[in-house]
């Protein structure tokens, strides 16, 4: 299985916040922009906030949730019947958008697999078929999209091979799990974690630079929320994390301390 990196982009005209009542169906997209990366789109959308947006970008090194999954994105006009007449809905209320970065430095191979391996862990994430419940964003908008097909074609991939592959790797999950046993996808990268609000300002500028949200002790849910916490103010007893960095002290200052020192 691959990771899944989850960095959001703040709320705009590219993310509403509004939420998906279903997830009924996967649109596949790539992002006619060759050579630009994962990292590139979330960046251009978190800072641009264009309205239209996708939920995940997959180059050969990412695959990046830029929207939650729970949240609508702007992927195919509301005005084509399409996706009504397939699947009851407009894709932007009821479907996933999922892009692929292709061309220049891109590895079209890493880049396909992880495309392939995301499709099928959203199949059973949200109880979908591959064969019934992925659709181009071609069939949906043929006069002004060719997309994934046209990036998928130049590297000698149908659309049929496509959702084949797909296929394969979903009914493959008995040896290669998709969908870790601790739920690794619900699993963060990076959270903190303060003692109490005078914790909060200094919490505020280390969120800012690695890009985690704050918890405070009585919202922490627990259990392993997180693969490294960082523990600004209070005790670190009992805390479950791959990495625990602990940046308390014995009072507020020396907390502020140890996170300034931290920044270097
Ligand atoms: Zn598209």
């Amino acid at each position: 299985m691959y990771h899944i990196t989850k960095d959001y982009i703040r709320k705009g005209n590219s993310r509403s916040g509004q939420r998906i009542n279903k997830v009924r169906f996967i649109v596949s997209h790539d992002t006619g922009n060759p050579g630009s990366t994962a990292y590139n789109n979330q960046r251009y959308f978190n800072n641009s906030q264009p309205s239209a947006s996708a939920h995940t970008f997959i180059d050969d090194k990412y695959i990046l949730e830029i929207i939650p999954l729970t949240e609508k994105a702007w992927h195919v006009q509301y005005n084509k019947p399409r996706d009504n007449q397939l699947f009851g809905a407009d894709a932007n209320d009821a479907a996933i958008g999922v892009e692929l970065c292709h061309g220049g430095k891109i590895n079209f191979n890493e880049a396909y697999k992880r495309y392939v391996w995301y499709h099928a862990y959203l199949c059973k994430k949200f109880n979908l078929q591959p064969q019934k419940h992925i659709v181009a964003h071609k069939t949906l908008d043929p006069q002004r999209r060719s997309d994934p097909e046209s990036a998928l074609n130049r590297y000698g991939v149908t659309w049929s091979k496509f959702i084949n592959d797909v296929e394969k790797e979903f009914n493959n999950d008995g040896k290669k799990e998709l969908i870790g046993k601790k739920e690794e996808d619900d699993v963060l990268d990076k959270a903190i974690l303060i003692g109490g609000f005078p914790d909060f300002a200094v919490a505020e500028v280390l969120a800012a630079r690695i890009k985690a949200p704050i918890y405070t002790r009585a919202a922490y849910p627990g259990g392993k929320v997180t693969k490294e916490l960082y523990v600004v103010g209070g005790s670190t007893a009992g805390l479950q994390a791959d990495k625990v960095i602990n940046l308390s002290g014995e009072d507020r200052f020396a907390v502020a301390e140890a996170v300034n020192k931290f920044l270097g």
